[in-house]
């Protein structure tokens, strides 16, 4: 089968064929029909972070049509249509598993970094993490909500955002681009946030409620003026947007951090704590996450914004990726 290789960290993927994945007891294969290019793919790619196996066959926002399904496996079916996010299989018996966070799982494996991901013609992956894709969601819309979607509906539900309220979202990317689309289909008030006007431009065609480059000087005071943030949601890629985003927060707000600039941020201690802001986190989510936000999409309530590419494409699509070229999502489609 074709598939798009990391052979080594820092070159470009090498597209080849590589054997086909054999299932065993309790494994399903998925024949690909759409992966989504994560930013966190370029990381890999890249070389920012410790690549656990190589080469690699990234891809963790996998759609498709199950092949064929292994002995013991018992709720899926060949022709089922599915999709593998990125926590590939998490033990389920750990404290953080039956605590409703799997995603920190002691033992977790992870499509497209611990194990090949979607960047292929066919995944394997265990049944019991292989989320049915709804009817009505095609494949390439359906690929990116198995991770883009999923993470920021995970940051807005963990965020304690009430309905009325205001959150600002610092980013309108791939994952931004739902961020605004869940937190107004959860009765939210929504600002967009962005250095670059076509991005804001997108956010106003979203239905934001108001939108703010950050590039310029008053834009903290501008959110302030308009009541501030209940929540700030951090996709942007830059250290500076989290301490900017923080210095718009009302009392008891919270910070939530999803995006991963290089580097380390500052905020200032006596602030954060007469205010009672909380800080917290978001990376991918449950398995119960998915398949709320997979409802979200089958009732029509948010969409994807994509735009498709062959296999061979993936390295262009990093390079503007890196540039901040891209609307939406990128999918890559399989015939
Ligand atoms: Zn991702
Ligand atoms: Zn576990």
């Amino acid at each position: 089968m074709r598939a798009a290789v990391l052979e080594q960290a820092g070159s470009p993927l090498v597209i080849r064929d590589v054997p086909r994945p054999e299932v065993g007891p309790g494994e399903i294969l998925l024949r690909v029909r759409a992966c989504g290019v994560c930013h966190t793919d370029l990381h890999l790619a890249a070389g920012d972070w410790r690549l656990p196996k190589l080469p690699l066959v990234p891809g963790h926002e996998v759609t498709g049509i199950i092949e064929q399904v292994g002995a013991e496996v018992q709720e899926l079916k060949a022709g089922d249509r599915a999709g593998i996010p990125w926590i590939y299989w998490s033990c389920g018996s750990c404290e953080y598993c039956l605590a409703n966070n799997e995603p920190l799982c002691s033992k977790l494996q992870v499509t497209g970094y611990t194990v090949d991901g979607g960047y292929a013609e066919y995944l394997k992956a265990p049944a019991t993490h292989c989320i049915p894709l709804p009817e009505g969601i095609d494949f390439v819309s359906g690929a990116p909500l198995y991770c883009a979607a999923l993470t920021t509906y995970r940051a807005l539900k963990i965020s304690g955002a009430r309905l009325g309220q205001t959150v600002a979202i610092w980013g309108v990317g791939g994952l931004g681009h739902y961020a605004v689309q869940i937190a107004r289909a959860m009765g939210l008030r929504v600002i967009a946030v962005d250095i670059l006007e076509s991005k804001l431009d997108f956010a106003r065609e979203l239905g934001v409620d108001f939108t703010v480059n950050a590039k310029e000087k008053d834009s903290v005071k501008t959110i302030k003026k308009a009541g501030g943030a209940d929540v700030v949601i951090n996709l942007a890629p830059r250290a500076a947007a989290i301490e900017q985003g923080f210095q718009t927060l009302r009392r008891g707000g919270a910070l939530v951090l999803v995006g991963l600039p290089p580097g380390n941020f500052t905020l200032p201690i006596f602030t954060t704590v007469a205010k009672g802001i909380r800080i917290l986190t978001a990376a991918v989510g449950t398995r119960q996450d998915l398949r709320e936000v997979l409802s979200l999409a089958a009732e029509k309530k948010i969409h994807s914004v994509c735009e498709t590419v062959p296999l061979e494409e993936v390295n262009s699509v990093f390079r503007r990726m890196e540039e901040g070229q891209i609307t939406g999502r990128v999918v890559i489609e399989f015939p």
